[in-house]
């Protein structure tokens, strides 16, 4: 990647940004050195100006920045890098330097459904996914039902811990039906989206 170094008299801001979540995690600056071990190790490498040296995220925390994608913006003296952050980011404990929370949670759907096609692709033995996938569309819906059937009994009669087990378990078996289909979560989302967009034109 062409980055205009010169310009920026040898340092280049890098904003990491979650890459499931799109929070903006911190801001730090790469000199060229910074860069191309970020490249190298997949792991972000800052020139820190405070100890005059290359720093890699987490070398003491262990709260390393895993690079996912790094993208130079218009006139290439901005990066912006998505990372999967092993941890909290601030040295002050907090998700993100803003204090804010990361929320994980929804997100991480996206990532599970990820994982789910990267199953559906490869299809590695002893992995209960792939036993799914093999067992056909009608097993597949089957166990669709089972599981909604099981979160049915559980909001009746059970107990909320029994809900929020047997609702996930209804929520991947849902996803591993859509994947076989072709289709991702993210296709019932924008469904949703589609219904609900009719509340916004009324305000
Ligand atoms: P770490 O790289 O996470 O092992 O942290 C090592 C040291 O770098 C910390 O003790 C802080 O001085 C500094 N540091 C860590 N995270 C940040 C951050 N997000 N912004 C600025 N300085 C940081
Ligand atoms: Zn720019
Ligand atoms: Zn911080
Ligand atoms: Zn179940």
């Amino acid at each position: 990647m062409e980055l205009d170094f010169e310009k920026m008299n040898g340092l280049v801001p890098a904003i990491i940004q979650d890459n499931y979540t799109q929070k903006v995690l911190m801001l730090g600056f790469m000199n060229k050195e910074a860069y191309d071990k970020t490249v190298e190790t997949g792991k972000v490498t800052f020139f820190s100006r405070t100890k005059n040296r290359l720093w890699t995220k987490g070398e003491e925390s262990g709260n390393f920045l895993h690079v996912v994608s790094i993208q130079a913006d218009c006139d290439k003296d901005t990066l912006l890098i998505k990372v999967h952050p092993e941890g909290p980011v601030c040295h002050t404990g907090t998700d993100t330097c803003w204090g804010e929370k990361n929320e994980q949670d929804i997100m991480f759907l996206k990532e599970l459904q990820d994982f789910i096609d990267k199953r559906h692709a490869e299809m590695p033995e002893k992995s209960y996914t792939t036993s799914l996938f093999k067992s056909g569309v009608n097993k597949m819906a089957q166990k669709v039902g089972e599981e909604a059937v099981e979160t049915i009994i559980e909001a009746c009669n059970g107990t909320d811990e029994r809900l929020i087990y047997e609702g996930a378990d209804l929520l991947y078996h849902l996803i591993v039906l859509l994947t076989s289909k072709g289709y991702r979560i993210e296709d019932l989302a924008r469904e949703l989206k589609e219904r609900h967009s009719e509340n916004w034109k009324k305000h």
